[in-house]
């Protein structure tokens, strides 16, 4: 036989489900996070600054580099002129790297970030040779597979990207393409962004906006 406290209790409990349910009817319908990072090509200069952030950050092997800024020349025009190209890790939603490991070891978060656990892989390789962009390497200290995760940790604190966070020429951006905010909401509106190499049709997370030619008057 339920007490008087009791069927107070349970009472109050079923006021609470009934205030907290349609909050988390709510919840569930919000859709997971689809985060991509923007680059601005003319934005770029070179400084090197993200690429000091990430090895520092993700204590990333010498030499290893999970984001690179590698040099290119466009001759596109009457002049050649020099273009520096961030590269990382795309976060490819059809990703080579994924299907290839004999140990399951890589996998795709609920957030779509492509990482590696370290528990099961055994450093063979497979998913380093998939990658058609070389955005794998073998840790020579760890024996395992290195690769940019867009730095999981910060975005579980609210934090962008630790490249991101030092670029000073706001070349790079950071959001949730279902929830964008800011300059990374502004590129996005703009349009004109697209993956390296598309042409793979991986449906890169990492898109670039094209720098212009400024041509001599
Ligand atoms: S860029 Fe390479 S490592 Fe990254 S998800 Fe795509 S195939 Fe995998
Ligand atoms: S920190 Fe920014 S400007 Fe400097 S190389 Fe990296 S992306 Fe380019």
């Amino acid at each position: 036989m339920p007490t008087r406290r009791m069927v107070l209790r349970q009472g109050l409990g079923a006021c609470l489900v009934a205030a907290v349910l349609p909050a988390t009817g709510l919840a569930a319908e919000v859709p997971p996070p689809d985060y991509a990072m923007i680059i601005d090509l003319g934005r770029c200069n070179g400084c090197l600054a993200c690429v000091v952030a990430c090895q520092e950050h993700n204590d990333a092997m010498p030499g290893g580099f999970p984001t690179k800024v590698e040099e290119t020349e466009d001759t596109s025009g009457p002049f050649a002129v020099l273009r520096f190209l961030p590269t990382l890790c795309n976060q490819c939603r059809e990703a080579p790297c994924l299907p290839v490991c004999p140990n399951g070891a890589v996998r795709r978060e609920a957030d779509g970030i492509v990482v590696t656990d370290h528990k099961r892989c055994t450093g063979a390789g497979a998913c380093v040779t998939a990658c058609p962009y070389g955005r794998r390497f073998i840790d020579s200290r760890t024996g395992k597979v290195d690769k940019c995760d867009f730095c999981r940790e910060r975005l579980a604190k609210g934090l962008v990207p630790a490249c991101v966070e030092a670029c000073p020429t706001g070349a790079r951006s950071f959001g949730d393409r279902n929830n964008p905010a800011g300059l990374f909401a502004d590129h996005l509106a703009a349009g004109g962004l697209q993956p390296e190499r598309p042409e793979l049709g991986l449906e890169g997370a990492v898109l670039y906006r094209p720098a212009k030619r400024k041509e001599a008057s």
